[in-house]
């Protein structure tokens, strides 16, 4: 009897479709992880062959034959395929569209896996070498030459974009023993074959460091979890790049996650200059091709380090030795939206399924991950001091009620500011609003500009003589008056944009740089920005988040938290740990390299808590004490939660759905769940759409699975479920 593929497809569907082996094909050789072309509705379709069955539940009329096999071996390896079926269990997400997560674009489009790509590059003693021998009249040879010298390789259609006679060029320099090819295919091909020579050694490790490096070096063919908690310029960097230098060293792989802002050619740079071999660096805006090349040179071990973003996590690995998970607490690790999975979790999943070290870094963990460690499931790896001897930075709080200030800089920052200036530092403000004001205020009637789609305020951007929503994207003009009583409006509050106006009037001599989505929008444009602060063109600096994270400023001595007050009284739970990560990782910028680092944070609320036990205990102080609350209130990480959450056009639909599934949810009476809501999101209009969520909260893990999988096929049955978007949201890290 012939068998049946069970065959995952690309769609929202929680199944798998049957299929018979392609003409002439036996279906019981084929390997799980392999692509097949598949008729689906009228078209056709890539299909990844999950498992193989004796029989269909299908009537045998109805079973089509799958039209075409694409692999000849799995483009998943079987490891990597169990991991990824895990996780759509656990995320409860179909799994077609979870294994359309882990392949690149042209792979699921059908594009074959392997390449048979040749390529070149310097041989040892040409990098070595003095490659002024090659005189001046050969200036082709020689910008080739340096070209291939500046990176690890260099392929046809690179080498084809340098010169129109790149071909001979290469003879002439092949000749000379300058340079070698290196391989005919990307999969097969082991990259021991690139010289060794362009290897620069780190620095000596001060002793916490080695002691890190050691404890991860011991664990190696083995799972641990490590957190690696250092303040900023503690030298985590080269912790990982030092532990993954004996990963390597031994012919294995590590795979590096960092979030997607930090991505920076720095680092990577960094990276590329201590390991000889090629890096292939996954992230989200690579062409389709280039994220193919990437993909293929990790899962052939070509590329011993594999550094990404979010889904890089589920980079093909030929031979897995370590994973890194650098900033773990940051949120861009959570994907949002469609497979809602969390990258750093699935590293310590993924780690422990092949029996390897993972490595959660930075300067203020998550309270999960500090849970890990309290409960013995992680060792913590401490760095308490910061690399080159630099003191950490003093924090103070200035009241904004006691002090008179200028568009939202109290004097005594002001002061500050011009102190710190005239001493020679850089000066870097904080603000988490982009824009010019958050609102547009009428104070004739008390008119304030809505956006028409969200229940929202539209913020003032001044420049573009425009009114911007940030949640719905939605664009107006700047009215000259108030709609309702046509009196003159007024911006109110502060964005970024207005606080670098104040600043160009405060200090009308001092250099000044933006850094905000507005202001770097184009592509490489925060890399010069970047370039002019370190250059010591720019002075002083204003931004968003952007600016904490992954940027060393060494001459930053002055850093203004301008409003700490927006995440006080969030509500959400974990708006308090997200504000003092915020402030640490902003206070961190400031003096390194030996220059002692002053830190003001703007309050209306200086005895609020979380700000005294940030000044006085710092992030230690701020986490046990959040822990004990999260433990008493029996929050996350001392329970699990999940939200279902709704949306629709209408604003009754969502409630009236996320109802029924919570009756549905209360009739499978599964003991230890409660269940929260319905209610509507805090802001609940959203890009005309009304949302709502219904939250579940359960001792752990295992009670919460075993109600969705009675309770999530019922909800998916619901009649109100096709009058709404729905999604369920496993371990949450916002609840709106
Ligand atoms: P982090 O990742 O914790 O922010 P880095 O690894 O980037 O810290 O180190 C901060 C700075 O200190 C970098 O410029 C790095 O080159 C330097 N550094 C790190 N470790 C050492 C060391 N052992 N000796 C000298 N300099 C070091
Ligand atoms: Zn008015
Ligand atoms: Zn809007």
């Amino acid at each position: 009897m012939s068998s049946v593929l069970a065959i995952a497809i690309d769609t929202p569907l929680r199944q798998l479709f049957d299929y018979l082996p392609p003409a002439g094909i036996d279906g019981s050789a084929l390997q799980p992880g392999c692509r097949l072309w598949v008729p689906f509705g009228r078209r056709r379709v890539v299909g990844l062959l999950v498992e193989t069955r004796e029989r269909s539940e299908l009537p045998a009329h109805r079973l089509k034959a799958a039209a075409a096999l694409i692999d000849d071996a799995p483009v998943l390896d079987p490891r990597l395929l169990d991991l990824l079926r895990w996780s759509a269990d656990y995320y409860r997400h179909p799994l077609g569209e979870v294994l359309a997560a882990a392949l690149p674009a042209a792979l699921r489009a059908g594009q074959g896996a392997h390449a048979s790509e040749e390529r070149w590059a310097l041989t040892a003693a040409a990098r070595t070498g003095s490659l002024p021998e090659l005189a001046a009249r050969a200036s082709r040879l020689r910008d080739l030459a340096e070209w291939l010298g500046a990176r690890d390789s260099g392929s046809a259609t690179e080498l084809a974009s340098l010169s129109p006679r790149w071909r001979d060029h290469l003879r002439e320099l092949e000749k000379r023993g300058w340079v070698i090819r290196l391989r005919q295919d990307v999969a097969t091909q082991p990259y021991g074959t690139v010289p060794a020579a362009t290897r620069v050694a780190g620095p000596p490790l001060a002793p916490e460091q080695a002691e890190a490096v050691a404890a991860i070096e011991s664990a190696q063919g083995t799972f641990a979890s490590f957190l690696l908690h250092g303040v900023t310029g503690s030298g985590k960097t080269e912790v990982y790049l030092r532990a993954i230098e004996g990963v390597v060293g031994r012919g294995a792989q590590a795979l590096v996650l960092v979030p997607e802002i930090a991505l920076t050619p720095q680092l990577v740079g960094r990276f590329a200059e201590r390991f000889a071999a090629p890096l292939a660096v996954l992230h989200s805006s690579l062409t389709d091709q280039e994220r193919l090349r990437a993909w293929r040179a990790a899962r052939s071990g070509f590329a011993p380090v594999v550094i990404g973003t979010r889904s890089a996590i589920f980079a093909p690995l030929a031979r897995p030795g370590l994973i890194v998970v650098d900033e773990e607490h940051d949120h861009s690790y959570k994907q949002q939206e469609g497979f809602r999975y969390s990258a750093r979790d699935l590293a310590l999943v993924r780690a422990q399924r092949l029996a390897i070290p993972v490595v959660l870094g930075s300067a203020t963990p998550s309270l999960e991950s500090l849970e890990r460690v309290h409960a013995g499931r992680s060792r913590r790896l401490s760095l308490p001091n910061r690399a080159g001897g630099a003191r950490p930075p003093q924090l103070h709080l200035i009241d904004l009620r006691r002090h008179a200030e200028t568009q939202g800089i109290a004097t005594p920052t002001v002061l500050a500011i011009k102190q710190h200036l005239d001493g020679g530092g850089q000066v870097l403000l904080y603000l988490n609003r982009r824009g010019y004001a958050p609102s547009l205020f009428c104070p004739a009637c008390g008119w304030v500009a809505p956006c028409p789609r969200c229940d929202a305020r539209l913020t003032v951007h001044q420049r573009e003589r425009a009114l911007h929503c940030h949640h719905c994207g939605t664009h107006q003009a700047v009215p000259e008056t108030c709609p309702q009583c046509f009196e003159p409006v007024k911006p109110v509050g502060q964005g970024t944009e207005r606080i670098e106006e104040t600043l160009g009037r405060l200090f009308p001599d001092v250099p000044l740089a933006r850094i905000d989505r507005d202001a770097v929008r184009r592509r490489g444009a925060l890399e010069e920005v970047i370039e002019r602060i370190h250059r010591g063109e720019v002075r002083l600096l204003v931004g968003t988040q952007m600016l904490t994270k992954g940027h060393h400023f060494p001459d930053v001595s002055l850093v203004v938290v301008l409003n700490a007050d927006q995440g006080l009284f969030g509500t959400d739970f974990r708006a308090s740990e997200r504000l003092a990560q915020t402030i640490v990782q902003v206070a961190g910028r400031a003096g390194r390299a030996g220059r002692p680092g002053e830190v003001l944070i703007q309050t209306e609320y200086p005895e609020h808590p979380l700000l005294t036990q940030l000044v006085t205990g710092g992030y230690d102080a701020f986490a046990a004490a959040a822990l004990a609350e999260r433990r008493e209130a029996a929050w996350p990480p001392y329970a699990r939660i999940a939200v279902l959450r709704a949306e629709a056009t209408g604003r009754a639909v969502p409630l009236e759905f996320l109802d029924q599934a919570r009756d549905l949810a209360l009739a499978c009476a599964e003991p230890g769940i409660e269940l929260l809501g319905p209610a509507a999101a805090p802001m609940e209009r959203r890009a005309g759409h009304y949302r709502a969520q219904l939250l579940l909260h359960g001792p752990s893990h295992a009670p919460l699975q075993r109600l969705f999988s009675r309770w999530l096929p019922q909800v998916e049955a619901l009649p109100t479920a096709r009058k709404v978007r729905w999604s369920l949201d496993v371990d949450p890290l916002e609840l709106f």
